[in-house]
This record gives structure tokens, sequence and C-alpha cells, in this order.
């Protein structure tokens, strides 16, 4: 749309199609006589796991391509009414059709929009940035969005070329040693990318006597990287890594994550972001000290990576929880706003410091003249004073919330904090300024920085 503004589809309305048909030929032992979604992993069938964490994102509409011991899994799984969301199928044929061709096969049942991932792999990222990065994206001539991780070979081969926020290109059958990034395994398509008209020119199309859509056995590499040489791929850039049940060693190191995450209870740490980790900027516009709303703007504090270092030495999970409104009141993008969050996620990675999750209130109550993203005016349960970003990890870990803390610089930080039952930590003067402001609520600490916070912790 001419004013910058677009459509964004809710994660409830997103359908989620899942490769599910794989052999899972290097699990034998444990694939004999079941399909790999439903090898067991601390009680529950793998892909159990990775539902829950789609529900909580709220998803609520899936597609399962299935193939091998395929009756296994929609016996299983049902129509998901028990779960309060809505599952289909997709039986693969005689012959296997590889992924490309296993979505094509599915055509009918598609939506013109829908997020793909595989069945055999835990993916832990903010599904409502991927959302809204294939949707801004769309608004730009995209087509499709690709999730992408900084691999430096960790994982498997790299794949990606990236220029900045952008892919520059993904080749999977001519791997170079410019590639540093990895397709992560979760992306978004337009359904038409299926259809003949667009895989004519990569595939060969045989033709149908009955003139519906032929079965066509292919990688659907192969359309991810024509997308990426015709610049129609967004790209949504993750920092957490992933687990797979690939082989025997991936699938006891998922077990022991899941035992670690989900059976055990451990507390966590809230960091607020600006005048905790990084620096407050001087906005010209606003002629006042504000968020960092552009890239370069942001500076991370020379001691915020160490101190977030021994915070999880001591066993705490970290998560950001960061009000931006920017977006909301038309001073930046949301995509900018996310791009920060992603940078400064990398450069902590890149120390071997990873962030367990980044929450964000890019929300605002009211609309300003500037404003162009008109969804993120509304009056929502997570801007802080409110307790929204403490609490959402709730039910996707096992989080002693009595043991956790809430390190902020601002009265809103304690309020949330103690709202949501934490202990608190207040950075700022001793005197604490702001302790009018919390009438008789007082944090449980006050300290210079985030380093002397992180030295207190237990
Ligand atoms: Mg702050």
């Amino acid at each position: 749309m001419a004013d910058g503004s677009f459509n964004i589809k809710e994660a409830e309305d997103m359908q989620v199609v899942v490769l599910m048909g794989g052999l899972g030929t290097r699990l034998k032992e444990y694939t004999k006589d079941c399909p790999k979604p439903l090898v067991e992993v601390e009680g529950r069938p793998f892909f159990d796991h990775s539902l829950r964490l789609l529900m909580h994102h709220g998803f609520k509409k899936f597609l399962f391509l299935i193939g091998y011991r395929a009756q296994m899994i929609e016996e299983y799984y049902g129509n998901g009414s028990s779960l309060g969301i809505s599952i289909t199928y997709c039986y693969d044929g005689k012959e296997l059709l590889g992924t490309g061709g296993a979505v094509r096969r599915a055509y009918d049942l598609l939506e013109d929009d829908f997020l793909l991932m595989y069945g055999d792999s835990f993916m832990d990222i903010d599904y409502e940035e991927t959302l809204y990065r294939y949707f801004e994206g769309k608004s730009r001539g995209m087509r499709a969005l690709m999730t992408v991780l900084k691999n430096g070979n960790r994982f498997d081969k790299s794949n990606v070329i990236m220029d900045g926020t952008e892919i520059k290109l993904y080749d999977k059958m001519n791997m170079t040693p410019e590639m540093d990034y990895i397709d992560y395994g979760v992306c978004v398509y337009e359904k038409k990318l299926f259809e003949d008209e667009y895989i004519k020119d990569i595939i060969d199309i045989p033709k149908d006597s009955d003139g519906g859509m032929a079965d066509i056995k292919f990688d659907i590499a192969l359309i991810q990287n024509k997308l990426s040489i015709d610049k129609q791929i967004a790209a949504h850039i993750v920092t957490k890594r992933f687990y797979e049940i690939g082989s025997p060693a991936s699938l006891n190191e998922f077990r022991e994550y899941v035992r670690h995450r989900f059976n055990e209870k451990h507390p966590a740490v809230f960091l607020d972001r600006d005048g905790v980790l990084n620096e407050i900027v001087f906005n010209d516009d606003i002629e006042q000290m504000d968020s960092p709303q552009k890239l370069s703007e942001f500076k991370p504090f020379p001691e915020a990576a160490d101190a977030i270092r021994k915070i999880k030495e001591k066993g705490y999970y970290v998560f950001l929880a960061t009000n931006q409104p920017g977006a909301a009141k038309g001073k930046s993008k949301l995509k900018t706003l996310y791009d920060i969050n992603t940078k400064f996620c990398e450069q902590l990675s890149e120390q071997g410091i990873d962030i367990d999750g980044v929450f964000m209130c890019p929300h605002y109550p009211k609309m300003s003249e500037k404003t162009t993203e008109k969804f993120l005016i509304k009056t929502c349960d997570c801007r802080k004073p409110k307790p929204g970003l403490l609490l959402k990890p709730k039910d996707i870990y096992n989080i002693d919330y009595e043991n956790s803390y809430m390190i902020g610089d601002s009265f809103t930080d304690i309020v949330a904090g103690q709202t949501a039952g934490v202990k608190t930590i207040f950075i700022g003067e001793l005197k604490c300024d702001a302790c009018k402001k919390l009438c008789d609520i007082e944090p449980d600490h006050i300290v210079h920085n985030v380093s002397e916070a992180a030295g207190i912790l237990p």
C-alpha cells in the first residue's frame, strides 16, 4: 500500500505445513516401527514438544505431510480437536517426492500463504517476527521468507550469503566459502510458487494426461535458490540453535535439553534493554534522550556481554524484556526494531553467549500522525509496567519465578517485576529518585550498573 502500511496475518489464521514423510534411516533402531515425529523423547512423542511451542505462539491450523508409517501419525493426533487445533493430512504417494514434491502434492489443501517446517526439528524462534517479516517483505515484492542462522559450519554446511539483513544467495547445490549462514528450517511461501507457471523454469514438468497438477519429485531448495536470485525471498535472522533428531547422538542431545527445559525448574533473569545493556541516545526529532531507533544508534555498554555471561554461568535463563514503542509512534519501523535486537543477539552469540529469548512489546495505545504500522496501536498486556513480557515464557519453560529477577532502570521495570512475582534490581542512583514514583513499592536491590547486578545475584 502506498502509505507504507500492509496487512499481516496473525498466527491463528496462518496455516502451518509440516513435512513428516521422511524415513528416518539414520535413526533406524528407533524408527523401525515408528515414524520419526513419534520417536519418544522424555515420555512424549518428539513432535509433541514442537507442537507445544507452535501452539504457544498461537498457531491453530496444521497440515501434516505424511509418508512413512503415516497412519500412526494420523491415529495419534487425529483431527487435533482434543488439543483445540485443526489438523489435516496429505499422504505421500508410493514414490517419495522430496520436499518440494510433497508440498506440491498437497496443493489443493494449501492456503494462499503458509508456513513450512520440518517434523523432526525443534525450532524455538519468535514466530510472530517470522510472520511480520514475511508480510513486510511481501509489501516490497517478496514471495517467500527463509529463517537463517549464522552458522560458521557449526551444524551443517552453510548455504546462504547475506547482505546485511537481506538474502543475497541461497544455494545448497553449490556451496562456497563465502556462505556463512544456514537455512534454519522454517520458511513461509506463497502457494503460487508451487504451480507449473513458477517451477517450469527450474524443473521438467511432465505432460499430465488429466490436466491436473502432476506429481513431480523435486527438492524445495530449487525454488529457494531461484527466489534468492530473483531477490524475492525475505530473511528472518535467528540466533538460537535448533535441535533435530536425525541421528542417535542428536536425539540424545535433545533428550537432555528437554529434561533441562521442561522437567527441571530453573530461575530466570529478565533484563530491560535500554539504559541497562545499551546506551540511550539523543533523538534530534524529539530533542530528548530516547531508545535507539536506528541500527547505527545501538551501542551496547562495554560491560553488558560479561554481565550476561556471568548471569548465565550462575544458572539463570536470560530473557530480554523491552518496551519499544518507536514504530508505533512512527519514529522507526518495526523491522528496524527487530533488526536491532538481532544484531545484539548475534554479537553476543559470536562471543559464545546465547540469550534464551527476546520479548519485546512494540505496542503503544495512542496513534501518532507519523504512525504507518497501525497494527501496533493497541492497549496490550505486554507493555511494562504490565507483567506480560515476564509471563510470556511461562508455558514453554519451567521457570522458578520465586527465585527469578527483573533488572531495569525504570520504575515500570520494577512494577512489572513485582507484579510477575520476581525479585527486582533497580539500576540507578543509590538514593533512588525513581522510588518516589514507585510509591510504596521498593526494589529489592539498587545498584549502579548491570555488572553490579550480575554480581549480587545468588
Ligand atoms: Mg530502560
